[in-house]
């Protein structure tokens, strides 16, 4: 939105004096609303011919729709649903002829009801020891600001001193948001604390609370609790974590050790076995584990009177929330009888220490790797990178770490120490990107966070010094020998083109453009078969068609690791006629691929190759000739599904959202609502209903194996499972293949059965995972637990805000008999109709407004 200049504005006045025709009937009058009501505001002027209206806010020309708001063509602006921000001054202009003329200003005053946004600790239920305290705090937002009034046991506490409490209220947003923090004082038997906000407002008294179940053990149980000894860990379990460090065992239980062990080990397999994305899985289980280990066997403090060291809040909060943000609840919510720790304010603070005296573990989550420490290159992920870049690769500023404006971020210096006294400098931590990278301090939207410029250490310039280090006499021998091993290697390619020249007609390349400064030239497979052709390649010949010369490929980045090998991402120019350059993903074979692995590599590709659907994802090419074998698909900007969904969650809202690993476009926003879930159910069955007819069963379909670019568009990918059905009614697989257990239904998990129904059963799983934005199908259970549900006929429950309908659907491709299953076109049609009907209505409310 462009802002009128001034001068407009004094020509706006001037016009009014001057116009004597041209008068505003009903200006617009100030207001007070609450939050979600509607509005109308009027601007009505009589003249000559017909006036045409505009409207203002803050100065600020309005569009004549907005998210929530419309301008009639009578001139009256129509809010839905108004919203805070669209609090401020609002003015018509009216014009007629070369006539205009401005209202006076109105003033719009939204308020807001009360809402206690957060409370910590967050489960609202706590155990204490005998005799200890703990901080409870609550977060109220509302407008008018919120008062806080706190409850013992249902008396209010009014008087701090007689009940041993202290109160600190703090503005977080002036007259919005109030944080209030009590200090509960040591607690001898059980509790209820509560805290409760109020704010009168336009709609009258709006009032929310929230209640702290405080149970104290008693003083024996404590005791026995605590009552343990101190010896070397000599466990397997957390051997490559612990060592034969000493720590605590604790007695009241009948076999401490034993106990201990299996304790950690429950949590551990819980946490490998939680399905999910490679990168997602390699963020997490190291840190992870170190976690359940300091966890399970804490350090012990005194062999005289052993005591264990708790876990430090921050460990626990950086692994809770930013590195395990996926296994976190999948463990917590399963049946196992261990649970993970509360990572809340009953948990010591690290940086607290000195003041409360009471030791704790960081679980050595932030131990330095000293060989990674550097400051104008980066090693591995370039978490121990310490150096004073402030500035993202687009040349942006880079935001404080300690503060939480423009970009408010769950990554403290506190919670992470590498980036105590980091100022605005870029970091990696928690090594959870590939490079250093910062907030943008820009209130820009969609400006969120961007990667640094900074090189990775071997991958800048050469030292000239260093081959100045090397000698005068190896340099000649290095000369000489290179001179005839150029000769030699020179003779010999001619030779064995003219020989390969003459049989068949062979690819040629042309050099890597080394001018190009996308190229990384570092990160190319390193292949010294480029410009030699090798034995005949005996290809599928529905791939020869598909050859591209490997030397075009532009390297740009790696994206991700698949069962075949790296994948990455590649422009490739000329590969589609008409476009110049095309991004392209390119999935390369591993060097030491095992002949089955490339059989079947070569598969996907010949399969992908008869594939032309736009929710089918587009194989573009391949590089057979010379080794790796690569294969081109069409690129994907939001990479995997199952990703997209649990960015998009709204519970994920807090831990995720903001680190997203794509920037988002002006005016994105990374949520769903039900036609967007449609939209991308509607899509899955599109592509499904192609692949069907072509009797082929797909054997894997889950959202990880679809992708996501822009505009929502998916497609399904990973034709790694996939197998004809032309001839047989069902394919039968091998023993020895591994199956998606919480996809499939039982046929194809007890007798390897395979058809088109068994992939309707997968499609019913999809649409769940849909709508429970990606959580993980059974989650809890293991493997056979899942297959003990589902031989008791149970099913996946309805995730919640589904509607009934897209429900029924799930139930009906997860029929027993595979029979009873609808086919994909009947499921088309019924996700399309649903969602033609969401888009009508939506457009049906847009137009209303
Ligand atoms: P594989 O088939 O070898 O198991 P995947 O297809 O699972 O490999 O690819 C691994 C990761 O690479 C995916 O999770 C996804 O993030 C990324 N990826 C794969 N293909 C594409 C593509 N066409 N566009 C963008 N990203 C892709």
């Amino acid at each position: 939105m462009r802002k009128p200049g001034g001068a407009a504005l004094i020509l706006g006045f001037i016009l009014s004096f001057c116009s004597a025709d041209l008068v505003i009937t009903r200006p617009p009058k100030n207001a007070t609303v609450l939050e979600d009501t509607r509005l109308l505001m009027h601007c009505e002027a009589a003249g000559n011919s017909k006036p045409r209206i505009k409207w203002f806010h803050n100065g600020d020309l309005m569009s004549r729709i907005g998210t929530n708001y419309k301008i009639r063509n009578t001139g009256t602006l129509r809010f839905r649903q108004v919203k805070v921000a669209d609090r401020g001054v609002y003015r018509c202009k009216v014009e007629s002829g070369k006539e205009s003329l401005f209202s006076d200003p109105a003033h719009l005053v939204v308020e807001a009801e009360v809402e206690i946004i957060k409370q910590t600790p967050e489960s609202g239920k706590l155990i204490l020891p005998y005799n200890t305290g703990v901080r409870l705090t609550c977060w109220a937002a509302g407008i008018p600001g919120p008062k806080m009034q706190w409850r013992k046991n249902g008396v209010s506490i009014i008087d701090v001193e007689e009940h041993g409490v202290v109160i600190e209220e703090k503005w977080i947003a002036p007259d919005s948001i109030l944080s209030s923090v009590l200090h509960t004082g040591n607690l001898t038997e059980t509790t209820n604390f509560e805290c409760e906000a109020v704010n009168q407002n336009i709609g009258g008294d709006s009032v929310q609370s929230k209640v702290f179940n405080i149970i104290v053990r008693q003083n024996e149980d404590t005791n026995k609790r605590t009552s343990g000894i101190c010896l070397p860990y000599n466990g397997t379990r957390c051997a490559s974590v612990l060592g034969t460090s000493t720590v605590f065992l604790n007695l009241s239980q009948p076999t401490p050790f034993e106990d201990q062990e299996k304790m950690a080990a429950d949590l551990l397999d819980q946490m490998f076995n939680v399905e999910t994305t490679k990168t997602i899985r390699e963020r997490c289980n190291g840190h992870g584990e170190k976690l359940i280990c300091n966890y399970v066997f804490p350090p012990c403090e005194n062999y005289l009177n052993p005591k264990p060291v708790p876990l430090c809040r921050e460990s626990c909060t950086a692994v809770q929330d930013l590195l395990c943000y996926v296994q976190w609840p999948v463990i917590q919510n399963s049946n196992i009888h261990v649970k993970l720790p509360t990572c809340d304010n009953t948990l010591p603070s690290k940086w607290e220490l000195e003041a409360e005296g009471q030791p704790c573990t960081d679980a050595n989550l932030f131990d330095r790797d000293q060989t990674e420490v550097t400051s104008h290159c980066y090693v591995d992920q370039g978490r121990w990178y310490n150096g004073t870049v402030n500035m993202t690769k687009s040349g942006k500023p880079c935001q404080q770490w300690s503060l939480n404006y423009p970009q408010k971020h769950k990554r403290p210096p506190d919670v992470y120490e590498e980036l105590r006294d980091s100022e605005n400098y870029c970091r990696n931590p928690g090594a959870e990107e590939e490079g250093p990278w910062c907030y943008i301090d820009s209130n820009v939207p969609g400006e969120r966070w961007e990667m640094c410029d900074i090189p990775a250490c071997g991958e800048e310039m050469e030292s000239p010094k260093e081959e100045l280090k090397m000698s005068w006499s190896t340099i000649l021998i290095i000369t000489v020998v290179g001179s005839v091993g150029v000769f030699v290697l020179g003779f010999v390619a001619i030779v064995c083109y003219h020989i390969v020249y003459n049989k068949r007609k062979v690819v040629r390349y042309k050099n890597t453009p080394q001018d190009d400064l996308e190229i990384d030239i570092q990160k190319l497979p390193a292949n010294m078969s480029y410009h030699v052709v090798e034995e005949p390649i005996r290809l599928n010949p529905k791939l020869q068609a598909f050859e591209y010369p490997r030397n075009d490929i532009i390297y740009i980045k790696d994206i991700g690791q698949g069962a075949f090998g790296r994948v990455f991402k590649a422009k490739a120019p000329n590969i589609l006629k008409h476009d110049e350059e095309v991004y392209v993903a390119v999935k390369m074979l591993k060097e030491d691929a095992s002949d089955d692995l490339q059989a079947d590599f070569e598969r996907e590709a010949s399969l992908m190759a008869e594939f032309d659907h736009p929710n089918i994802v587009k194989f573009l090419g391949v590089c057979a000739i010379g080794k790796p074998m690569c294969l081109l698909f069409e690129f994907m900007s939001k990479g995997d599904l199952n990703d997209y969904l649990r960015i998009c969650s709204p519970e994920m809202y807090m831990n995720v959202r903001k680190h997203h690993t794509f920037q988002l476009r002006e005016g994105e926003t990374l949520s769903l609502d039900l036609i967007d879930q449609m939209d991308i159910s509607q899509q899955i069955a599109a592509g499904m209903v192609y692949l069907s007819e072509k009797s082929y069963v797909h054997r894997d379909l889950a959202t990880r194996n679809c992708l996501i670019s822009d505009n929502l568009t998916v497609k399904i990918s990973d034709f790694g499972l996939a197998r004809s059905v032309h001839r047989l009614e069902y394919y039968k697989g091998s023993d020895n293949d591994a199956i998606p257990i919480r996809w499939m239904p039982l046929e194809s998990i007890l007798y390897n059965k395979f058809s088109v129904e068994s992939d309707v059963w997968s499609y019913g799983v999809i649409l769940w995972e849909i709508f429970s934005f990606a959580l993980q199908p059974y989650y809890g259970m293991t493997h056979e637990e899942v297959v003990e549900y589902l031989k008791d006929g149970k099913n996946l429950v309805c995730p919640e805000n589904t509607p009934q309908q897209i429900y029924d659907l799930m139930l009906k491709c997860w029929s027993r008999k595979p029979s009873h299953r609808p086919k994909f076109q009947m499921l088309y049609n019924s996700v399309s109709a649903f969602h033609e009907e969401l888009l009508k209505k939506r457009t049906k409310d847009i137009s209303e407004v």
